[in-house]
């Protein structure tokens, strides 16, 4: 197994810089398996060793995942030249560790944005195979009908030629205006939108509000985010 700066480990735990931490190691408040430890830079292994500083004991975790409320204006990506991305929105207390964004919201879609550095979970809630359902609130331009969500539940073919997967359509309300929720099993560019232009109709809001067996956190506003709880994780694997 491997082992890591302890000041590292600290840093990343949240007990402050590296500056601080060779303090708090200086003030003998750092121990290892009982042994006070004044050296910052000794390795050790955060998974096996017993770390406290002062009575409280170290749980550490390479691993980061948050829930997010996208905002719309917001590019789900690590990096972008000219817009503000969702990495931006984290406290670099989590970005440290490298988080980046499962899956793609358009840069005008809202709503419920898993972001981690586990790449596996990331995979497993990705692939194509697994059928993760999401589910999306939009609002309509147009009326939406029983013929429409007819065609989505056979699937509808894409002003590219790809049939699509079943989708659920529910009418929240149909009018000049329609509100709907939608639960698709796959991910393709743009998917919502282009199911509806399928049916002849414009997509003017987009939300996601569930992933899988996640839904979007009501006490989230726009732009906010907060760690999975350990329940949540073992949910999504
Ligand atoms: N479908 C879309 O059209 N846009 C999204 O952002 C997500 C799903």
């Amino acid at each position: 197994t491997k082992t890591s700066r302890l000041d590292k480990i600290l840093a990343n735990s949240g007990f402050g810089t590296r500056k601080e931490i060779k303090k708090l190691c200086k003030q003998e408040l750092v121990r290892v398996n009982g042994q006070t430890t004044k050296d910052p830079s000794t390795h050790v292994n955060p998974y096996q060793d017993e770390i406290f500083v002062g009575n409280e004991r170290v749980f550490y975790s390479e691993w980061v995942y948050l829930l997010m409320n996208k905002p719309a204006g917001v590019i789900s990506a690590t990096e972008d030249h000219q817009h503000e991305t969702v990495i931006d929105l984290i406290d670099e207390k989590y970005r440290r560790f490298d988080p980046f964004p499962v899956g793609r919201l358009d840069k005008d879609t809202e709503g419920f944005l898993l972001l981690t550095n586990d790449g596996k979970l990331a995979h497993h809630l990705l692939s194509p195979k697994k059928h993760v359902a999401k589910t999306y609130y939009a609002e309509i331009d147009g009326v939406v009908t029983e013929e429409d969500i007819e065609a989505f539940s056979k699937g509808v073919t894409l002003e590219d030629g790809y049939q699509t997967l079943p989708g659920k359509l529910v009418i929240l309300t149909s009018g000049m205006l329609s509100e709907i929720e939608l639960t698709i099993t796959e991910g393709k560019f743009h998917q919502v939108k282009r199911m509806f232009e399928a049916v002849g109709k414009k997509v003017t809001y987009l939300k996601r509000i569930s992933m899988g067996p996640l839904e979007l956190d009501p006490s989230l506003d726009l732009g906010e985010y907060r760690e999975l709880t350990q329940e949540e994780v073992t949910l999504l694997q």
